[in-house]
Formats: structure tokens, sequence, C-alpha cells
């Protein structure tokens, strides 16, 4: 190594750029080669150094964000429910329901997606560079009544407040008591017209009083949640038992729950 270089790499090391490092050698020769002129040389290699960071900014809010599995949108066959309106989710995925604090909400029994379609437009919401947060609602409520005997609730609100996207995962699964209910209230209330959610359920908004186990406070929520909001209800078997079903494994029951909702 030239002792020109070795002075280039500490320059480079000491500003950081550690993309450059390893890869403006190769560009400079390429760039000798070619005849570049000195601008496109430097354009090179600053955008090689810009798109790494950017990659690996990328991959350290994914994994902040607490995804339970890596779900791009392209692996998500749209073909496989019995119905699912895909102009929709086209649409969210532009992301302008973000822009507008606008909330989503996916509707339909188990294994048809759901969970897939809110991390695909979670994963979707970082790469364009907003702050994402993914939790399933029993693990939240366990942290929040947590934060609340801690009186740590109003910083945990805060917290959960300030990313632009919350995906709430599994509401239905569990009933919720009092406490909880009033836990998720306050997070909805705070959350309102300031940011947007992504919420996914098992059960029609019919049958969310008998998760909240109060009709006027399952209607608060509700009336918060829905007030600029998206349904996507999906219907069809689980695609997970899908490979089962074809080796006769087994069979889907007469007839599926029906799933049915409101919203814009
Ligand atoms: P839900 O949240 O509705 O219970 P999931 O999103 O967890 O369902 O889906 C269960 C599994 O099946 C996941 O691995 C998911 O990636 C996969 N899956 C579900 N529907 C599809 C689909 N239409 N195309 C591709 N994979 C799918
Ligand atoms: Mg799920």
């Amino acid at each position: 190594m030239s002792l020109q270089s070795e002075r280039i790499q500490l320059l480079m090391q000491r500003l950081c750029l550690t993309e450059m490092v390893h890869g403006y050698e190769a560009l400079a020769e390429q760039a000798a080669q070619k005849n570049l002129p000195y601008c496109d040389f430097l354009e090179q290699v600053l955008e090689s150094e810009a798109n790494v960071r950017q990659e690996r900014n990328i991959k350290v809010r994914t994994q902040l964000a607490g995804f339970p599995d890596l779900k791009r949108l392209e692996q998500f066959d749209f073909k496989f429910p019995a119905a699912i309106d895909e102009k929709k989710i086209r649409e969210l995925a532009s992301l302008r329901f973000l822009e507008r604090h606008e909330n989503a909400v996916f509707l339909g029994p188990p294994g048809v997606g759901k969970t897939h379609l809110a991390v695909s437009l979670g994963m979707e919401a970082i790469r364009h560079g907003f702050s994402v947060y993914f939790v399933s609602l029993p693990d939240l409520l366990d942290r929040l009544v947590q934060a609340q005997a801690e009186n740590r609730m109003r910083r945990k609100l805060a917290h959960l407040r300030k990313c632009r996207l919350l995906v709430l995962d599994d509401i239905g699964y569990r009933s919720l008591d009092e406490q909880a209910t009033t836990c998720l209230f306050q997070l909805i209330s705070e959350r309102y017209e300031r940011g947007s959610m992504i919420l996914t359920s098992n059960k029609s908004y019919g049958e969310w009083g008998s998760i909240f186990q109060d009709n006027v406070i399952a209607s608060a929520i509700l009336d918060r949640l829905l007030h600029h909001s998206h349904t996507i209800n999906i219907k069809g078997e689980s695609y997970r038992l899908k490979d089962k079903r074809k080796a006769g494994v087994w069979t889907p029951p007469a007839a599926e729950p029906a799933t049915s909702g409101g919203g814009a």
C-alpha cells in the first residue's frame, strides 16, 4: 500500500467513512481506466458510502421495531385467500395513510396473513424513514400494566405515542380486564390523529365488546380507531394448513366463522 493510500485510509477512518475505506481503491482504478471526470468519481464513492449507511440504518431500525418475522409484500400470494382487496393493500403500501395519520385494520380468521401484511407494511414504512414499533396486544398490555404498577405509565405511553406507526397485532385472542382496557384506551386516545396504527384481529368489530367486557369502552375505542381508518377483511382458510390439507392430514371445517367490518 502506498503512503498516500495509507493517509487516505486514515483520513477516512477519522471521518468514519467506513465503506469508502474498503471500496475507494477499486472505484479509483475503474475511474482511471475509464478516464472518468473527478466529480463523477467523487459522486460514486460518496454514493456507495451513503447506500451502505442507509441499508445499515434500515437494518437497525428493523431490528428495533420488534417484528416477529421479516415478511415482505412480494412474498404474499394474493391468489391464496378466498377474498382480499389487493388494490386497497397496494394503496396502503404507498404509505399515504401514514402521512394522513390514518389507521388500517386487518380482520380475518387465523392464518390468512394478517400479521404478514402488517409486518410488510411496517417494513415498507421503515424503508421510507418512518419509525415503527410492532407489538402483540397481549405483550403490550403486560408491559403497560407493569409500567402502571411501577409509575412509569406516562413515560411508556410517550414512547409508544412517538413512533409514526404502531402495529398492534392479535386483538381478540385474549379478553381484557378493566385495567388493561383502560390502558389500551389511554394509548389509543394519545395516538388519535397524531400517528397511525395497524391492527389485526380475528374478531369482527361486532365482537369487540366481548374482548373489552364493556360495550361503552369498546365503542369509545372503536370510535377513535375507525374515525380515519381502512378496514381490510380477509376471508379464506389458513395458509399454515394448506400443505397439510394437500397431504390429506387436515380437512377444513364446514363453515369459516364470519368476519365483517366497516370503516372508511
Ligand atoms: P394471521 O396473522 O392471519 O394469523 P399470518 O400472517 O401469521 O396469519 O400467516 C401465517 C403464515 O402463513 C405466515 O408464515 C405467513 O407468511 C403465511 N401466509 C399467510 N397468508 C399468505 C399468503 N397469502 N401468501 C404467502 N404467505 C402467506
Ligand atoms: Mg397473526
